[in-house]
């Protein structure tokens, strides 16, 4: 896509507090794929909604740690029953407002990096209606 075309999102640092913000492990599996495909679906449809970088805070920045702790919802996407991107959130002391793993949604994990694009839509509406419209 052209670079003028692109969707320039919110700052997530300066705005977090207006923003319902969304982690995902993005895992190198189907499920892990399906989790970043949905959070990808849901920052470029809901303005108020935004990916902050999970990995960052992992490494211990301060400023993603404290996007977490200050979004107006948080919003956690695993792939499997490790929940990696819970955990990770937790081990900072942050408790999410929401919290799915793609796996526990009927949608086997394989070692693959493909997906179903009916899967994305059906768990992107779920967190739809049972937060984001909230
Ligand atoms: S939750 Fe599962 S899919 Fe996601 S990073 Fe951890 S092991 Fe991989």
């Amino acid at each position: 896509m052209p670079k003028d075309r692109w969707q320039i999102l919110p700052h997530c640092a300066s705005e977090a507090d207006n923003l319902d913000i969304i982690v995902t492990c993005d895992g190198a599996s189907s499920v892990g794929q399906v989790g970043n495909e949905v959070a990808i679906k849901l920052t470029k449809e809901h303005e108020s909604a935004r990916m902050c970088c999970l990995s960052a805070i992992a490494a211990g920045s301060k400023v993603h740690q404290d996007i977490a702790k200050k979004a107006r919802k948080l919003i956690v996407i695993n792939g499997c029953q490790l929940e990696c991107a819970s955990k990770i959130i937790r081990n900072n002391g942050i408790e999410p407002t929401y919290e799915i793993t793609i796996a526990k949604e009927g949608i086997e994990k394989a070692p693959t990096l493909d997906f179903d694009d009916e899967d994305v839509e059906r768990i992107a509406n779920k967190i739809t209606q049972e937060v984001l419209k909230k």
